[in-house]
């Protein structure tokens, strides 16, 4: 359909590029173990996951990202392949139920800023700042000061653990 409208882009000029993989980051990057912003946790054949250093009020954040080829929307994927990719991120959020005990699991396929496939998975306490509403800090621009990491260490340990048998070293 031909929008003829003129209306003032908002989103980034190379967005598009950015969709079909140029400079996708979450490819570039080979999946390491740690990063600078978390601790691997989960790995299989369709999916690795990372417990997030950083305090954004909700313990036990984790990111589930889609390993293989360059993939920036569920849609893409085959169903066989989507299948798996739920199977990934239903046991990662089912070792964040057991370990954390939340009040409220919340799965989130965004990318708007990194379009690769991911999910947030972001457990939810009874005592956290948004009740009833999405977890504040994925506003832009949100501060985020990192959770103290030997507290991150033994966390991911006893998450890689709920899981044992999942990762593939
Ligand atoms: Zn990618």
């Amino acid at each position: 359909m031909t929008d003829t409208r003129r209306v003032p882009r908002t989103w980034p000029d190379d967005w598009d590029q950015r969709v079909g993989g140029d400079g996708c980051a979450m490819c570039a990057q080979g999946r390491p173990d740690e990063d600078e912003l978390g601790i691997r946790v989960y790995r299989s054949d369709t999916a690795d996951a990372y417990l997030q250093k950083a305090d954004v009020g909700q313990r036990g954040y984790c990111i589930v990202i889609w390993r293989g080829r360059h993939v920036a929307e569920p849609t893409q994927l085959s169903d066989t392949e989507a299948g798996v990719y739920w199977d990934d991120v239903l046991r990662v959020a089912r070792a964040i139920e057991v370990h954390y005990a939340p009040a409220k699991l919340n799965l989130m396929m965004l990318g708007n800023s990194l379009p690769h496939l991911h999910t947030h998975v972001v457990p939810r306490y009874v005592d956290d700042r948004d009740p009833g509403r999405p977890p504040r800090f994925m506003d832009p621009g949100a501060k985020t000061p990192a959770l103290p990491i030997e507290e991150v260490r033994r966390d991911a340990a006893k998450l890689r653990e709920l899981m044992e048998g999942q990762i593939a070293e």
